[in-house]
């Protein structure tokens, strides 16, 4: 919402902060050396060997919705939509059974849910027409899908096919910018930082460690820094007390 006074920089800062839950402008961090991210990733293990994602689903169609359906939105959010969704339609052909305005039902308490609705069923009927009504497991033909991006198809690739990819989201852009473990300007140079510099045996679960550190301890506002694990290794200079 705009005040008077506000320039468009400052009304971009306001909706990135307290709409998005992003600090805009993050200072970017010096790129961490491969002994110190190493042993990052080590305590991240440590700490939780088999890091999940949260979000719910039954089978790879469901997790492929329940992706799309997150941009913009919480999983906590999603799940709470998706519980009644998927219990009536857990395949594309029951999806297109269900049909649109079904589904706008279940999942309206979700941001943008027209669009969503609208892509679910459009995928769903690529998916029927396209690939027998199997979700196939390359990227290029994840992509697309109406309503499936690169970021979707990588959390898909990674969770269901346990492919090395990297999603970048809000959380993971964040904690690699502070920490210095994969700087960047935008989500492509931070997905590629990551790529490079996280040691080959972490790469699987290096999303879930990102997201859930960016989630529950480096977050937003006031970073959590005095019970962060990585806190003498990480670089951000505001650290919080
Ligand atoms: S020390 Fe603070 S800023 Fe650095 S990763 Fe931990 S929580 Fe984030």
């Amino acid at each position: 919402m705009a005040r008077p006074g506000f320039c468009a920089l400052e009304r971009l800062a306001w909706w990135l902060v307290f709409r998005q839950g992003i600090v805009p402008f993050e200072a970017m961090a010096k790129q961490l050396d491969y002994r110190t991210i190493r042993e990052i990733f080590t305590r991240f293990h440590a700490s939780e060997p088999e890091p999940k994602g949260e979000l719910e689903h039954v089978n790879v169609y469901t997790l492929v919705v329940a992706v799309a359906l997150s941009a913009q939105a919480t999983d906590a959010g999603v799940n709470k939509a998706t519980r009644g969704l998927f219990a009536v339609a857990d395949t594309p052909q029951k999806m297109l059974d269900l049909g649109e305005e079904a589904v706008i039902e279940h999942i309206k308490t979700i941001g943008l849910f027209r669009n969503k609705a609208k892509n679910v069923i459009k995928l769903s009927r690529k998916l029927v027409d396209e690939f027998n009504g199997e979700v196939p497991n390359s990227r290029a033909a994840l992509q697309s899908l109406p309503g499936v991006g690169r970021k979707t198809a990588n959390v898909v690739l990674n969770m269901w096919w346990g492919q090395p990819a990297q999603a970048v989201d809000t959380h993971i852009f964040r904690v690699g910018n502070r920490s210095g473990i994969a700087p960047g300007k935008d989500v492509d140079a931070v997905e590629r930082a990551v790529e490079d510099h996280v040691p080959a045996d972490f790469q699987l679960h290096a999303h879930h460690w990102l997201i859930l550190h960016g989630r529950y301890i480096c977050v937003a506002r006031k970073p959590k820094c005095a019970n962060c694990i990585i806190r003498d290794l990480c670089q951000f200079e505001d650290k919080t007390q």
